[in-house]
């Protein structure tokens, strides 16, 4: 779309062709504009007005256009965000009347893009989710093969925390979902490997970012460093954090909030989940999109948002590290030990705020008054809980009892710098400095309140040293002045300056009276110049402490999402499993933490893969196979983030990677059956587990004819029980299988048990040893709704099939699923609904009315 050939329309092309990629908001006097096709994007997505903007020139269409009052923009810009595009903010950065001063009449008024938002790049809280982290990721790459190695890294700018971790092709997906970061930024190498794992709009490709020398350069000038080894960063990592922090710093105008260390996670350090897995256990977001039916949701007791940011953080990446594992359990045992400590702990907690975003915003000048207040409030918290904290044992909670402290002198001095709540958001409003701090503005403050007091003042003054009756006015023109009458003349003192005089009188003025004048005239500028300098004090002082600051608020989210996981583990009955580095898992009495809490009575279940054991798993559908696999991978993530678990015992030897294939999602948009993400998934499994991963696989082979589906599953188990040797639940409608539990020793079989009542079967949701009886389709079928005459055909058939498959000999591994003798059917022919029917009928107890009733409805049942 051509833009019209006008000064400001050339501007606005410039800045629009600086940001490719971004929608420019164009500062146009109280309004931002859209133009071409930035307007009409916008337009639909902000559901304003599409208009044209034309030239007075003839034949000249215009060009569309669409704006937002400035006051209102946060909103409009959240809401562009949201439909995932980037917004470049283009200011007036001089006003009308300076242009002109500088550049002649018809001068333009000077723009700039003073704000770049992308998703990964946020900091105001209207933009963000309180107990969400969001975060920029980097990806780079040691080599360019298609078995790459490199480093991901990633920054989260609303609280200054960096990372990075290796990862390779094959890993890259497992460690993006784990981040979930907003946005991602790639060497241009590197976007198909991206593809899929984040939208489009989520991926920068940038190009020089990566260089090794200006990444290196970017990472030195961000934390004020002469070489980059003090970081310990080589190679890929320090690409991927200089593309990061260049990026950041390209979004930000050059600004960057204060910075902690790169934390680097070691590779086999974190539970490897892939994206799959990850969807299937629900872990964060359960598989219908929303967060209430997740586990995160379930277990979150944390009382403050950052607290709230960080569990989702342990849940999202378990650890693998025996040490760090051992650590939060400790303090969360202590925790659990000490009810009255953590109750006061959490109360405390609850009075704290969210630091890191506010001193992130304040050093990014984006912050105001109410910024600061939160820092004195919850720096008004940290004596009374480093004193709880001290009550209890525990490393972890030691050292972030020391994280708490160092904040006394930036607390004590914004308790006397900063006024009492309420203050208002933005700093030019005014009015938050405290009486008393500054003297000069407080003499500023007094000349507006009482600028007419101190006149009056002035006047007594004048009139008792000279024993005058002098009357202090004032006109525009001559502004105060003292109006002495011809009778008084005598009495006008030496240092009365002479004004004017008019016929009845002369008007004087005094140097004392100029300078109040003058003061006062300028007071109320002033009060805001002079707060304004107190506000940057405050933000230096901020500054200063920004480490201790940062310490204060990891230690405040670690303590509170330790407290949260006692708060659970206490209230629930959890225990505390013994972590170690074995191929144990062995639980006793679990349970699925997410269903154990929404149905009424839940069945509790052990399990025992110790060493790389396989159970097959069978049973009737609805008995609850998908719960107990779930329940036990879970029960291996609780773990292994430092959690304590549903169970009454618990022995686990941490996992290197869980893996699960469960259910048949259709990734039809991607062109794939159910089928092809069934077997896609299973290579994954097949290709990355180790012996120290955990599997679990939901009806392998489902997908597709039975002969395949079966000799599939087959060997798939035969593979994982002799190649690789992990720990793996694997259920299936497949009875065959379980003649493998005969010929492989880390084989064995379990079923779900039912139990049979009148003719209806009972879910006992019980695990046992030993294969299941029968499938019991259709009684699940009958449970379901079925007609009546359905489920007795189906049965009759049934009872055919089985005589056929019987009368052909015996039933091996090689028979079709379909002739399966489920032992409950046996070789009789089972009762039919009209026998049963009949059989109960109550023939005595019944009116002649009822058995007429009773014979039409049986009759409608042969029908
Ligand atoms: P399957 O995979 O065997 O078809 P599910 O695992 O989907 O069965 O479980 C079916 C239903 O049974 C679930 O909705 C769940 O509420 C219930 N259930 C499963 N396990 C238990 C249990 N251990 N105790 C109580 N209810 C259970």
């Amino acid at each position: 779309m051509s833009l019209p050939d006008t000064p400001v329309m050339q501007q606005y092309g410039r800045l629009k062709g600086a940001h490719p990629g971004f929608l420019l908001w164009f500062r146009m006097g109280d309004f931002y504009e859209l133009f071409g096709d930035d307007a009409e994007a916008a337009a639909g997505v902000l559901q304003i007005t599409l208009t044209k903007r034309r030239t007075s020139r003839e034949g000249d269409e215009g060009i569309p256009m669409c704006g937002v009052p400035y006051h209102a923009a946060e909103g409009y810009i959240a809401k562009c965000l949201k439909a995932g595009f980037k917004v470049a903010l283009a200011e007036q950065v001089e006003t009308p009347e300076e242009a002109k001063k500088a550049r002649g009449s018809s001068a333009l008024v000077e723009r700039k893009v003073v704000r770049l938002y992308t998703p990964g790049t946020l900091t105001e809280d209207a933009l963000l989710e309180a107990t969400r982290p969001t975060y920029l990721a980097a990806v780079a790459a040691e080599d360019t093969s298609a078995h790459w190695r490199g480093v991901l890294a990633w920054l989260d700018l609303s609280t200054g925390e960096v990372g990075h971790r290796p990862v390779q092709a094959a890993t890259l997906g497992a460690a993006v979902a784990a981040l979930a970061p907003g946005e991602i930024v790639v060497p241009p190498a590197l976007e198909g490997a991206v593809e899929g794992l984040l939208s489009r709009r989520q991926v920068s490709v940038q190009e020089g970012l990566f260089s090794p020398l200006r990444a290196e350069e970017t990472v030195c000038r961000a934390y004020g460093l002469k070489t980059v080894e003090g970081l310990s960063l080589t190679g890929a990592a320090v690409a991927a954090v200089g593309a990061l922090l260049g990026y950041a710093e390209l979004t930000q105008m050059g600004k960057l909030p204060a910075l902690k260390h790169p934390r680097q996670v070691a590779a086999r350090s974190v539970l490897e989940i892939d994206p799959a897995t990850r969807r299937n256990l629900e872990l964060t977001e359960s598989l219908a999109g929303n967060r209430k039916d997740s586990l995160l949701h379930e277990i979150d007791r944390t009382v403050t948002a950052a607290g709230g940011r960080l569990l989702s953080r342990w849940l999202a990446e378990p650890s693998s590290d025996v040490a760090v594992i051992a650590a939060r359990q400790d303090a969360v045992e202590a925790l659990v030990n000490n009810p009255d400590a953590r109750a006061e702990i959490r109360a405390l907690l609850k009075q704290t705020g969210d630091v890191a975003r506010c001193v992130s915003r304040l050093l990014l000048e984006r912050g105001g008054p109410r910024d600061v207040a939160v820092l004195r409030q919850t720096g008004a918290q940290l004596p009374a809980l480093a004193k709880a904290l001290a009550k209890l044992d525990g490393r972890l909670l030691g050292q972030h009892r020391d994280g708490l402290s160092g904040l006394a002198e930036l607390t004590a001095y914004l308790a006397r710098a900063l006024a009492d709540d309420p203050l208002p958001a933005l700093m030019r409003e005014g009015g938050f400095v405290r009486d008393g701090f500054d003297a000069e503005l407080d003499n500023q403050r007094h000349m507006v309140t009482h600028g007419q007091e101190l006149l009056a003042a002035l006047e007594t003054e004048e009139n008792a040293v000279a024993g005058g009756t002098f009357k202090l006015r004032y006109n525009k023109v001559w502004g105060y002045y003292f109006e002495v009458g011809k009778a008084q003349e005598g009495k006008v003192p030496a240092h009365f300056i002479h004004r004017q005089s008019t016929t009845t009188a002369h008007r004087y003025t005094t140097e004392k009276l100029m300078t109040l004048e003058r003061q006062l005239g300028s007071a109320a500028a002033q009060a805001q110049a002079r707060e304004e300098a107190v506000f940057a004090e405050m933000c230096a002082a901020v500054r200063k402490a920004s480490l201790p600051l940062l310490a204060a608020s990891e230690a405040l989210a670690t303590v509170d999402v330790l407290a949260a996981l006692a708060e659970l583990a206490a209230r629930g009955g959890w225990v505390r499993p013994v972590v170690d580095d074995s191929r144990t898992f062995e639980v006793e009495g679990g349970k699925h933490p997410v269903v154990a809490a929404r149905v009424g009575t839940f069945v509790a279940n052990g399990c025992d893969l110790s060493d790389g054991q396989l159970w097959l798993l069978t049973g009737p559908n609805m008995a609850g196979k998908s719960t107990y696999l779930r329940q036990n991978a879970l029960l291996l993530v609780l773990a292994q983030m430092g959690s304590f678990v549903p169970a009454t015992r618990a022995r686990i030897g941490v996992a290197d990677a869980l893996f699960s294939r469960i259910g048949a999602a259709d990734n039809l948009a991607a062109g794939q059956s159910t089928f092809m993400v069934e077997m896609v998934e299973t290579a994954q499994i097949l290709n990355r587990a180790t012996a120290r991963s955990f599997v679990i696989l939901d009806e392998l082979g489902r997908g597709t004819a039975t002969y395949d589906g079966l000799a599939i599953a087959w060997a798939c188990v035969e593979h994982i029980a002799q190649e690789l040797g992990c720990r793996t639940l694997f259920a299936t409608h497949y009875h065959e299988l379980n003649g493998l539990a005969g010929t492989l020793e880390q084989v064995s079989t379990h079923h779900v048990a039912v139990k049979e009542w009148k003719g209806e079967i009972v879910f006992l949701h019980e695990v046992r040893a030993g294969a299941a009886s029968g499938s019991y389709g259709v009684h699940v079928a009958k449970l379901a709704g079925l007609p009546p005459a359905v489920v007795a055909r189906a049965d009759g058939l049934l009872a055919g099939f089985t005589k056929a498959a019987r009368g052909k000999g015996a039933v091996g591994v090689d028979e079709l699923a379909l002739f399966a003798t489920p032992a409950h059917y046996g070789t009789e022919k089972p009762e039919t609904e009209l026998e049963r029917r009949v059989k109960a009928l109550d023939v005595d107890g019944m009116s002649a009315r009822d058995a007429l009733d009773e014979v039409y409805r049986l009759r409608d049942l042969v029908h």
